[in-house]
Formats: C-alpha cells, structure tokens, sequence
C-alpha cells in the first residue's frame, strides 16, 4: 500500500493521507478505528454502487467494531442536487446522526460531491471520508476538498472546500467500472504528465497498451504518481486561486464540447481533444515545438482515448460556449498552454479565430 500525506497550511489539523493499494478495505478499517476520528460512520453512495460494493465496505468496518449506517441515492449527475441533499440530511436525522458522526464518501465525482458537501454544511461540518470508486475520482476529484451541487441554472454552483480526513484509493474497485467510464481518467492522467510530470508522459507512452488492458500493479504506480502531482498542486494552492488553474489544462475548450454535445461526449473524451486542442493552439501561438504537439496526440490515440470530435458538433456553439465559460475574466477567456511538455502557462489572448480554427481542425 502506497501512503502519500498531503499538508495543507504546514498545520498537522488540516493535513492527511491517502492510501492507495489493491484490496486495502480491512487494512482501511484498521486506520479508521485508530485515528477514531468519530464515534459512528454513515457511509453515502450511489445505486449503482451500492449493491456491487456496498455490503462489502459495511463488513470491513463492522469487522472492527465500528457502527456503520448506509443511505443510498440514485446515482447520475441528475441527483447532484438541492432535493438530493434534504433527503440524505433527513435520513441523517432520522438515524440519528450528530457532530460525532463522520460520511464516508463511496463512489464516483457525483458521490464525493454530494457527500463533502453535506459534510461540510451538517452542523456547521462533520469530518468525511473519501472512499472513490472511479478511476476519475481517485486520481482528481476525491483529493483537494472541492465539493459541489448544481443549479438548473449550472453546474457545481454551490459548493464549498472541506478536506477529507483521508481518502482510501482501492483498486479493486475498477474491476466492475464500465470502460467509458475508465476512460474519463484516464484523460486526467494523461494532463497531469503533460502539465507536471515529462516521466510520467513517458511511462504512459511505453505502458500505454498494458494500462488500455488495465494491469492493475502499473496502475497503482501511475494513480499514485497522479495523486502525487495533484496534492503538490493542492497543498500550494488549496483555494484555487493561481496555480491549480493548469489543471484546467484541456478543460476550457473540453467544458464546451461536453456541453455542446448535450452531454453525449463523455468527460474524458471532451479534455482529451481539449488537450489535443490547447496543444494545436500551444504551436500556433509558437509556444510549443511541433514534436511536443504530436507526441500529445499521439499518445492520446495510443492509450485509447479521442483526438476527434464528431462533424455534426457546431463550431459556433462550441465557441460561444467557451466565451460564457466561468473563467471568463472581463472579456478575456483565459486558457492553459504549454511552453513545453511540463511547463503549462495560463494565456489571456488567444484570438478567436485561431480557437474556431482549431474547433474545426478536431473533425478532420
Ligand atoms: P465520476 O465523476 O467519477 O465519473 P460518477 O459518480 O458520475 O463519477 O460515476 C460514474 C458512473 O459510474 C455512475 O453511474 C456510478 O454509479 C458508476 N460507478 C462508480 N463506481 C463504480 C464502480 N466501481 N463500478 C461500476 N460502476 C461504478
Ligand atoms: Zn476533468
């Protein structure tokens, strides 16, 4: 088992670990039990989730003696919502949940959302865990205490930073994730190296047919590496407010598609011709050699993501999506290019033309 301690502040309160390995659920009920963090345990997930490893987390608690509880809610991006929230912190009450209690967060993005946020609001906040279920939620969302719901109005409009107490990342639990859903972080893997880790690319270009087959001791290797490049991130800049942007490296234009296709080009699919396209812009705008550029998208088709998008996507419906994007500072839509591989940089003037151009280049 992989253990890395992200410090937030230098202060022992607001720091803690991850812990990353194969099968590690017991070994997970041995660190809760003596960090004692709280005198029972609700564990929140999803109804996908639920039946395939619900009963198994709740046994490896209640092996050490631990009170356990379980409430369940619908999973999809759909139940990321106010509604969702009143009725997991009514069952809550009902089981009588008070500020000894801690959640323990077991599932995906829209899981580890749901659950941080409800601990952070529950009686002024209640520690949570993290317990992520997805490749994508263990390599990015569960670590950097972002929690959010949306509004009909947009995603992720409230939200709050609480920290975990821990985040416990076990790999068994990919074995039942469905390969779209793989893909999804895969796509962030993939940006961490290229914004922060030239090895890490370099890895995934030697491995990349061992990681499409999920081999899962050289994905332990790069999930920790991830997990490591992210917390360094993190820990400088806990409330993004500077250098976490270049995580949005492949984002900005990746946002845009996602939403423009109504939500059928998966996340992972949408940052990786995002990527595909900061790295087109990166060259044009004479940042980035043209040998880095193709590296980017070649590595891209070899893992087994997309560097396309589909003909029928409207250019200008991408492109004004982009413009409305909550980046947008003043008039300017602030994008992460690459001076070279590792070394990103947010850029405020990239001219539209060259962004449409680029849009249109991914159908070709
Ligand atoms: P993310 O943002 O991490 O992709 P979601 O919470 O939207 O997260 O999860 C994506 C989908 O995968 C959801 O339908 C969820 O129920 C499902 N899911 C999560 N973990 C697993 C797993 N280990 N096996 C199978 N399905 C899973
Ligand atoms: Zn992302």
């Amino acid at each position: 088992m992989t253990r890395i301690e992200v410090n937030l502040e230098k202060k022992p309160s607001t720091s803690y670990e991850i812990y990353i390995g194969q099968n590690i659920l017991d070994r997970m009920g041995l660190v809760i039990t003596k960090k004692n963090w709280a005198s029972r345990y609700i564990i929140i997930t999803d109804s996908n989730v639920s039946p395939l490893h619900g009963d198994r987390v709740q046994a490896a608690l209640k092996e050490m003696g631990l009170k356990v509880d379980q409430i369940d809610f619908p999973a999809g991006e759909a139940s990321k919502n106010i509604q969702t929230i009143f009725s997991i912190i009514h069952r809550m009450i009902e089981v009588g949940a008070d500020r000894t209690s801690a959640l323990i967060a077991l599932g995906g993005g829209v899981v580890g959302d749901i659950t941080g946020f409800v601990a952070s609001i529950y009686m002024r906040g209640i520690p949570y865990i993290q317990v992520p279920t997805t490749l994508l939620a263990q390599v990015d969302s569960s670590i950097g205490g972002k929690t959010a719901i949306d509004l009909p109005q947009g995603k992720n409009i409230l939200g709050t930073f609480h920290q975990p107490k821990g985040v416990f990342i076990d790999l068994a639990f990919l074995k039942t994730l469905p390969p779209r859903e793989f893909g999804n972080g895969l796509a962030e893997i993939v940006k961490c190296g290229i914004i922060d880790d030239p090895e890490l690319l370099s890895l995934l270009e030697k491995e990349a047919e061992a990681i499409r087959n999920q081999d899962m001791i050289l994905l332990e290797k790069i999930i920790a590496r991830t997990c490591r490049i992210k917390k360094g991130i993190v820990e400088i800049d806990e409330m993004e407010t500077g250098l976490r942007r270049i995580l949005n490296f492949g984002h900005t234009i990746g946002h845009a598609i996602e939403a423009e296709s109504g939500y059928s080009i998966s996340h992972g699919e949408a940052v990786s011709v995002g990527m595909v396209a900061a790295a087109n812009i990166s060259d044009r705008l004479k940042y980035l050699p043209s040998e880095d550029r193709e590296r980017i998208r070649s590595l891209i088709r070899m893992i087994g993501l997309t560097d396309r998008i589909p003909p029928t996507l409207s250019t200008d419906g991408v492109s004004s999506r982009i413009k409305r994007d909550k980046k947008k500072e003043g008039d300017i839509v602030r994008f992460v290019l690459l001076k070279k591989i590792g070394v990103p940089f947010v850029n405020g003037g990239v001219p539209e033309a060259l962004v449409r151009e680029t849009i249109e280049a991914l159908k070709k």
